[in-house]
């Protein structure tokens, strides 16, 4: 491991003025950031540990929704009882990943900042990747697929995004506020993550020494849930992922949210499936052709397409669980 410099930020403005070069990180809960260093993904220069900047842990009622103070620890948000009952979505996803131990330390603005699980990203041995070495190619697009992309793949890159809070921040239209030092952003959680179409190099839109400061939620999703299929029912990334957001209005569906993870390189939102479930009863046979919809662009790798399947029925699952919410 790579010696580097460790300064213990007392302010935002504080953080952003230590972070501005490009072999600076942020360092929060430490969970992500220290594996990395590790494995040799990351060899910071210089950790600006934010984990104690004051006020950035709340969680705080803001016009119909809520804003989540980037430090707050998963079980915290998972535990607050106006994200229960409001965005059951949500606290289910943070509750089905990693462990009670890790969600204690992670922090819910470190965790869309994770990066892909890919075997070929986390490899100890030099493997062609371009997330670990751009131009290097990508040996997973022939090789150990079966638990990559579906959805938004391009030969440069066919990994997928294994956040399991992200799915719902997307499926909430939830955005990630940001400071910089030449200015602060609002993003949508659904477009956080970029495709390897644009650059196969790239996990997010953040730029270097950006900092999340709070997650925004909107009105509240009280007819919302998570579905996580995986290997073994705890401490496991998901095979797929799915979250719902229904509202019902006269006995018909008058809109819905639906976004799939670990099928992508981001959360992947199935829109189309979105308009064809407006106006169908709960439990009609026709949600399944609704949903199925959303599949018209799915892609399989040589080894995964168990996974398109898989992916739909999740995806109805979840939209199942929240029309009984
Ligand atoms: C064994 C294991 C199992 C896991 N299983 C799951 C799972 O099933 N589902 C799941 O969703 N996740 C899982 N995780 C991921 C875990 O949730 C993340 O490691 C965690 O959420 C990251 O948060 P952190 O605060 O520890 O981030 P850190 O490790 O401190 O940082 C991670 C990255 O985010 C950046 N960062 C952190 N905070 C900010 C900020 N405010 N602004 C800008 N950049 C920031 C850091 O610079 C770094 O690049 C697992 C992790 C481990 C180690």
């Amino acid at each position: 491991m790579r010696p580097f410099t460790y300064v213990r930020a007392e302010s935002v403005p504080d953080a952003l003025n230590g972070a501005h070069t490009a072999d600076t990180l942020f360092l929060a809960g430490g969970t992500e950031l220290l594996n990395w260093a590790r494995i040799g993904i990351e060899s910071p220069r210089r950790l600006v540990d934010i984990g104690r900047l004051p006020g950035l842990d709340e969680i705080v009622s803001h016009g119909d929704g809520l804003r989540i103070g980037a430090l707050a620890r998963l079980n915290d948000v998972a535990q607050d009882p106006r994200v229960e009952t409001s965005y059951p979505v949500l606290a289910q996803a943070i509750l089905k990943a990693a462990s009670a131990q890790l969600r204690n330390l992670a922090t819910i603005g470190g965790n869309p900042v994770q990066r892909t699980r890919c075997p070929y990203f986390r490899s100890h041995d030099p493997v062609a990747c371009n997330k670990r070495e751009p131009g290097s190619g990508c040996a997973a697009l022939h090789g150990a697929n079966e638990r990559l992309a579906i959805f938004g793949w391009t030969e440069g890159c066919v990994a997928v995004q294994p956040s399991d809070p992200a799915v719902a921040l997307a499926c909430l239209d939830a955005v990630i506020i940001t400071e910089h030092v030449e200015g602060g952003r609002r993003i949508p959680a659904a477009e956080f993550h970029t495709l390897p179409a644009d650059d196969p190099a790239a996990h997010n839109v953040l730029r270097p020494g950006e900092l999340i400061t709070g997650i925004e939620l909107g009105a509240p999703a009280p007819k919302s849930a998570y579905v996580k299929v995986r290997e073994r029912q705890s401490y496991e990334f998901a095979l797929v992922s799915a979250a719902a957001a229904v509202e019902v209005q006269d006995g018909l569906i008058a809109r819905a949210r639906l976004a799939l993870g670990s099928v992508a390189p981001r959360p992947w939102r199935l829109y189309e499936a979105e308009q064809a479930l407006v106006g169908l009863r709960p439990g009609s046979p026709d949600l399944l052709d609704a949903v199925t919809s959303g599949f018209a662009d799915s892609r399989p790798l040589s080894s995964n397409a168990y996974k398109i399947p898989l992916a739909r029925n999740t995806a109805l699952r979840a939209l199942e669980l929240a029309l009984e919410a």
